[in-house]
């Protein structure tokens, strides 16, 4: 565990401009780097700066929020509650960064979802509100200590996000209203 950063960030108050920020897309298969077998899965996002403009100057780094999943009706795994064809909300904490695949030049988004999963769910329609910045990007010495890292960032998700002005609804109710919205 890292010690040496707070495991709670952002106002009590609050998130606070330029957040929310919201992106959505469908599921799509990452560069397969393990990321399940570390007990951390990545869900990724296609990142298009033509419908999410924000993304092409934001630092890269961890961000949290909410993820909203559109899981099939069969998907063992859907709230309880969730009506047919809607979106499961769950906190989340993610990294933007730049893809290797095409040399660094083009975004890459990858979601850790705060919630074990029964099953995959590639393809689904995933709406992200992303409320806060955890930190920035960094180099490693060590896989377990890349680990570490992202295991202390999830906790810091669930225990920013745990506070009342936190919930999708108290950040923003348009946001929270858009999250949720039937596809
Ligand atoms: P890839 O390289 O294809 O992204 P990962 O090892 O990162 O592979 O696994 C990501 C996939 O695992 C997601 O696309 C999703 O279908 C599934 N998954 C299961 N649980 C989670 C979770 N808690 N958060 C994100 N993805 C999850
Ligand atoms: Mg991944």
């Amino acid at each position: 565990m890292s010690a040496s950063r707070p495991d709670i960030v952002c106002p009590e108050a609050g998130p606070e401009a330029p957040y929310p920020l919201r992106m959505e897309g469908k599921v799509i298969a990452g560069f397969g780097r393990g990321s399940k077998e570390l007990g951390i899965p990545t869900a990724n996002l296609p990142v298009d700066a033509a419908l999410t403009p924000w993304i092409a100057t934001v630092p890269s780094g961890v961000y949290f929020g909410y993820a909203a999943i559109a899981l099939p009706d069969t998907h063992p795994s859907r709230p309880a509650g969730t009506p047919a064809g809607g979106l499961g909300v769950f906190p989340m904490v993610m990294s933007i960064g730049y893809n290797p695949f095409y040399k660094n030049t083009v975004r890459s988004a990858e979601v850790h979802v705060l919630h074990a999963f029964a099953a995959d769910f590639y393809g689904a329609h995933m709406r992200l509100l992303l409320l806060g910045f955890i930190r920035e990007e960094k180099d490693y010495k060590s896989l377990e200590a890349l680990v570490d890292d992202i295991n202390f960032d999830c906790e810091v998700a669930r225990k920013s996000l745990a506070r009342e002005a936190w919930r999708p609804e108290a950040a923003s109710a348009e946001s929270a209203a858009w999250l949720v919205k039937p596809l």
